[in-house]
């Protein structure tokens, strides 16, 4: 079986599930560029709680956790099927790390769907999220990450879904596709360190540009889970970069798939005015 790349979304707006613009024509090429997984492992950062859990329901129901968006959003239905089996082999694989077994709590969000209706349009490809343990310090999430690398050996696609930058405080309703100074400077910063050593990633942590990029840590997070998936010597490539309304980086990144996004055509990014970026409750 071929190994599965490892891949890191930045979502933006939960808008783009029903877009068509360079980001999400960037995911699109993605699902069809990448060999075909058994299943697909979410890591969103709408999942954000104080445990670590796989959903572990045969058929996860999709999640609208999002407010104030136009009710056509609403009707998206993201009906994949899930897995019992796959989140007991990834609660088998990580372990000593404990993760629970998720049976009606929580389904797929829109960190996941909003993603994966142009990633895996047909929806024909097992889904399982794993949340982020909030209570856990970043280092926890990067060894967690590599305990989960030997799942790409058995065609399971693991899809870390969040934003590299995301204060939505700094929100610029005028930048609709472009970013400040400073989410540039983080943005090029991360990726200067997933070029050289992923698996040092917290290193960003250190730029003077952190405390305004990542204000909290929920997106960010998903980031560390596709850097501690690189395997030594495998390099990460952005394969689409871009801003959203000033303080949210769109960049997206894969070990394993080139995908560079020096290959990919400049484009209208759509993120229509008016519209909440990410507006949802964590
Ligand atoms: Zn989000």
């Amino acid at each position: 079986m071929a190994r599965m790349p490892a891949v890191f979304i930045g979502h933006g707006s939960p808008m783009n599930a029903l877009e068509s613009n360079r980001y999400t024509l960037a995911w699109r090429k993605f699902g069809k560029t990448a060999p075909k997984p058994r299943a697909l492992l979410v890591v969103s950062a709408h999942w954000y709680l104080g445990a670590t859990a796989v959903t572990a329901m045969a058929r996860p129901r999709t999640i609208y956790d999002m407010y104030g968006f136009p009710p056509q959003l609403y009707a998206v239905q993201y009906p994949a099927p899930g897995s019992p089996e796959v989140a007991q082999e990834v609660a088998e694989t990580v372990k000593p790390t404990w993760i629970g077994l998720d049976q009606d709590q929580w389904g797929l969000d829109h960190g996941t769907w909003s993603v994966l209706t142009h990633m895996y349009p047909a929806a024909d490809v097992p889904v399982v999220q794993l949340s982020i343990n909030a209570l856990k310090p970043l280092e926890y999430h990067v060894d967690l990450a590599t305990r989960l690398r030997p799942l790409r050996d058995k065609g399971i696609l693991i899809v870390g879904s969040g934003n590299v930058v995301h204060n939505l405080r700094m929100i610029d309703w005028s930048a609709v596709d472009d970013g400040f100074d400073w989410s540039h400077r983080f943005d090029d910063s991360v990726r200067e360190e997933l070029d050289r050593e992923p698996i040092e990633i917290l290193r960003v942590t250190s730029h003077g540009d952190y405390g305004k990029a990542v204000p909290t840590p929920d997106h960010f997070i998903p980031l560390l889970y596709l850097a501690g998936l690189a395997s030594d010597d495998e390099p990460v490539h952005d394969f689409v970069r871009g801003h959203s309304l000033g303080s949210i980086s769109m960049t997206c990144y894969t070990a394993g798939t080139d995908l560079s996004s020096e290959s990919q055509g400049a484009g209208a990014a759509g993120l229509p005015g008016g519209v909440p970026a990410d507006n949802t409750n964590t």
